[in-house]
């Protein structure tokens, strides 16, 4: 099942080149009330929504995905949790291309020493709303991600169990600022945290560690790989993440980029694909400061 949230918050199920409105499926969510619980609640109800959404399904109506405002599947995650250096070739481009190492020892940061990291909520955005690049001076980054999306609280979870942890799996968007600065300062600008177009239900993913990816800017291929070159695999990413954080409904994990990452600048659109989940356009734009600031 492919579930989207569109327009003005509504719930979609994707099925072809069309977009069903089962927005009421979101009767079945319980009430919350300050302090809300930490989490995402369509995630963490995705079984009930998802009778609800078959039980929907003949008659609901309908309208093109290409008319539809698509928003990030996930509403609100309690982290992002981001993978850096998780494929060999990746990690071989950056050590050759000081533009992206700026001095970092990249021998030294493996994956397994240095960890995972944490973007903000706050960057969070789904395909059409686009990216702002916020330092258009500086290289701002494209990174092509398998998204995994947990499904059920845990900690410290065994690889044997990972895989049931995963609610489903979207494209993520990893975009990065390139430079000296921490990864939770470069990653997190606001929209640097892309995800769509929709969340593909676990059960469609036979296998997450062995999905083509790709991404190109405009007509230019920039991005194409397997998900089979990931260092560290979905399962141990969760195995990994969860010694340290409780995963929780709607957390989403960015489980790494592949080579070919490389700058993008206002006006251009990135179209990204992975295998079994689909493919999302992002338009990239200069970011406009709003409030603070004096008005022309
Ligand atoms: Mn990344």
């Amino acid at each position: 099942m492919k579930i989207c949230r569109y327009n003005r918050n509504r719930l979609g199920l994707a099925v072809g080149e069309r977009v069903l409105d089962v927005t009421a499926a979101l009767d079945v969510l319980p009430e919350v009330r300050w302090p809300l619980p930490l989490g995402d609640q369509l995630i963490a109800n995705l079984g009930r929504v998802r009778r609800r959404i078959k039980a929907l399904a003949p008659g609901a109506r309908s309208q093109p995905l290409a008319k539809v405002k698509l928003l990030s599947p996930v509403a609100n995650p309690s982290k992002i949790i981001g993978a850096p250096v998780n494929y060999k070739k990746h990690v071989d481009e950056s050590m050759k291309d000081e533009g992206i190492s700026h001095g970092r020892d990249l021998k030294k940061m493996t994956i397994g020493r240095i960890g995972l990291f944490l973007k903000a909520n706050s960057a969070l955005v789904g395909p059409s709303e686009g990216v702002a690049l916020r330092f258009p001076k500086s290289r701002n980054d494209h990174e092509v991600e398998l998204a995994a999306v947990i499904g059920k609280p845990g900690t410290n979870i065994k690889r044997r169990d990972a895989l049931a942890h995963v609610a489903g799996y979207a494209i993520g968007l990893d975009m990065t600022v390139r430079g000296p600065a921490t990864f939770s300062f470069r990653k997190s600008v606001d929209s640097y945290a892309v995800l769509g177009p929709w969340l593909v239900t676990a059960d469609e993913i036979a296998d997450p560690n062995a999905l083509d990816l790709s991404l190109r800017v405009g007509r230019a291929p920039r991005q194409s790989a397997n998900t089979c070159d990931m260092i560290l695999d979905v399962e141990r990413l969760i195995e990994f993440s969860s010694t340290y954080y409780t995963l929780l409904p709607g957390d989403i994990i960015m489980t790494g980029t592949p080579e070919g990452v490389g700058p993008v600048r206002p006006g251009q659109v990135m179209h990204a694909e992975i295998e079994g989940i689909g493919r999302m356009d992002v338009r990239v734009r200069a970011h406009k400061s709003r409030g603070g600031g004096r008005k022309k």
